[in-house]
């Protein structure tokens, strides 16, 4: 799968893309990831790629010249017009599930803002969808640009061990069980018994029911939509029940 982010500051995606597994993603040729800098796009010789917005208002804009210009000649290279996701404060929330969505194309387009954002009519040519990573501001779109690349990649495959993926937190709607490693015994603290007893059917049940009692403890909002049997959503209503009543104690 191949990635381009269109940003200002290709460094920042560089660096990222050329570290941990998103970098041996690229080594095995699983994915691959380019940034473009659409300030090579400016007509001027100052290179400037930002301006006042009409109509008033604090810090500057993108102007729609480069962004337009670096997309076509982008989308030339490539030979066709992928995705293409502005990331935005403003956008759909980015999850689990949009990341193996996406995790099926081809290629992606990304495109980074930064000051104050981009002219909305570049926006309205060229984008086809709009993520944010969570509701806050920030800076620039380079890094929630490679969080979701990140993401996405791990759905690729060959990026990560087989299977690896599917037994993490967010599979069927629910948190990973807790992990325990070597040694057995630390500060006092031992490693549940049923993991060290070889048994797997226990080993599995164990790690099903500790994804229930930590999605009820941390995250009771993913109930709803997780994957339950009518028993397992018994069993987690009555831990809900049992944590709101200890919580009026
Ligand atoms: N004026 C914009 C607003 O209020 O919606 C915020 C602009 S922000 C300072 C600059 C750039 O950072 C945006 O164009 C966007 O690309 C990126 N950005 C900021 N927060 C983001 C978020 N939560 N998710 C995705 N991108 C974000």
């Amino acid at each position: 799968m191949n990635f381009y982010v269109m940003t200002l500051f290709p460094e920042l995606i560089d660096a990222v893309a050329g570290s941990s597994i998103l970098k041996r993603g690229i080594e095995s040729g699983a994915i691959s990831v380019e940034a473009v800098n659409y300030r090579e796009y400016a007509k001027d010789k100052h290179h400037h790629v930002d301006d006042y917005p009409y109509g008033g208002g604090a810090g500057m804009l993108i102007q729609p010249g480069p962004v337009y210009d670096c997309f076509e000649e982008l989308t030339r290279r490539i030979g066709k017009k992928p995705r293409v996701i502005y990331l935005t404060p403003k956008g759909r929330v980015f999850d689990q599930k949009a990341a193996e969505e996406l995790s099926k194309e081809e290629d992606l387009i990304f495109l980074a803002g930064h000051y104050e954002g981009i002219d909305e009519r570049v926006l309205d040519l060229i984008v086809t969808d709009r993520y944010s990573i969570g509701d806050y501001v920030l800076t620039g779109g380079e890094l929630p640009a490679m969080v979701m690349i990140d993401a996405i990649s791990r759905h690729v495959p060959g990026v990560l061990a087989a299977g690896s993926a599917e037994i993490e937190t967010f599979h069927d709607g629910l948190l990973e069980y807790p992990q325990y490693t070597r040694p057995e015994e630390f500060m006092g603290l031992r490693v549940p018994e049923v993991l060290l007893s070889g048994h797997h059917l226990n080993v599995e049940k164990w790690q099903r029911e500790m994804s229930i009692r930590e999605t009820v403890k941390y995250r009771p909002d993913l109930l709803p939509g997780a994957a339950l049997s009518e028993k397992e959503r018994r069993f987690a209503s009555e831990l809900l029940k049992e944590a709101e009543e200890s919580n009026e104690q």
